[in-house]
């Protein structure tokens, strides 16, 4: 997918670095272009080296997060991303890759932690996710008005949100009047098994949103059909998105996504324009 967008730069680049090989920016942008081709281990060596060339550079700093945070360093994204903001304060890129960081730091920790009777909140890899489980609160008004819903125990969200988050959750929708009653009650089951995330993630290995890549451990499975407005649990209605593209893109009610049974993904934009994105071949490879 897309490897033809980044060939020209990819050469420019080389050129660059062959004709500067101490300058740092260079192999850091060379890093930030590896990490969009899915190279993730030439782009960590790339932006490592850039690292070594400029230890306290912020666009160097910024684009080492990137690439610790898709190569699933997630402790080393974190650090590195504070470390980018200190350096460049101003940059946008820097607080948008070390919130993604964050971001992915506390899904996983949310999707992936178990207890055990040692160390209670000690993070590990499960055999299975936990798929979460919400209690979301919403009145007659906030129906009518579409205003959302409040979270038991959490936050107010929105009614996008409340959708993206029902992709996966195990959602109990509340309706109070408005003296506190409880009007009805309705139990959205989770419809995510592992078996239905897993195949997926087979498929898809990663973010479907163009030009994103992120890792199935830190997607989300997403109903291109919404479940709530009868969408299937199938693999022809699902597919994988990172958090931020899962939150922020595939639930804008201006965007439109369509899915065919191969897997091929068609968004289009509220300008008419559209992106296509098809599942990647599959890699076999043999034990070394
Ligand atoms: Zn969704
Ligand atoms: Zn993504």
């Amino acid at each position: 997918m897309f490897q033809n967008k980044y060939a020209a730069a990819t050469t420019q680049l080389q050129d660059l670095i062959r004709a500067h090989p101490q300058d740092a920016k260079d192999h850091a942008t060379y890093a930030l272009v590896l990490n969009y081709q899915t190279k993730q281990k030439p782009a960590l060596d790339e932006a490592l080296k850039a690292q070594q060339l400029a230890p306290n550079d912020g666009f160097v700093l910024t684009v080492l997060t990137r690439v610790e945070d898709w190569n699933n360093d997630l402790q080393s994204a974190a650090r590195d991303g504070a470390a980018a903001i200190k350096a460049s304060p101003s940059s946008a890129l820097a607080r948008a890759f070390y919130g993604e960081a964050l971001a992915d730091v506390c899904g996983f920790y949310v999707d992936y932690r178990t207890r055990t009777h040692r160390d209670p909140d000690a993070p590990r890899v499960p055999k299975t996710r936990n798929w979460p489980q919400l209690i979301a609160i919403t009145t007659t008004d906030d129906i009518a008005n579409h205003a959302g819903a409040q979270l038991l125990d959490g936050p107010r969200i929105d009614a996008r949100a409340v959708e993206t988050l029902s992709c996966t959750a195990q959602l109990l929708r509340l309706v109070l009047d408005e003296h506190g009653a409880i009007r009805s009650y309705q139990l959205l089951p989770s419809s995510v098994t592992d078996a239905l995330f897993g195949a997926v993630a087979a498929r898809d290995q990663g973010c479907r949103w163009p030009g994103c890549h992120k890792q199935p451990i830190h997607c989300d499975l997403h109903h291109v059909h919404h479940r709530a407005k009868g969408g299937k649990n199938s693999t022809c209605n699902c597919c994988l998105f990172c958090k931020y593209h899962h939150h922020r893109a595939a639930h804008d009610t201006t965007i439109t996504l369509h899915m065919a049974r191969d897997g091929t993904l068609t968004i289009t934009y509220t300008d008419g324009t559209t992106e296509t994105t098809i599942p990647p071949p599959r890699q076999p490879r043999l034990p070394q």
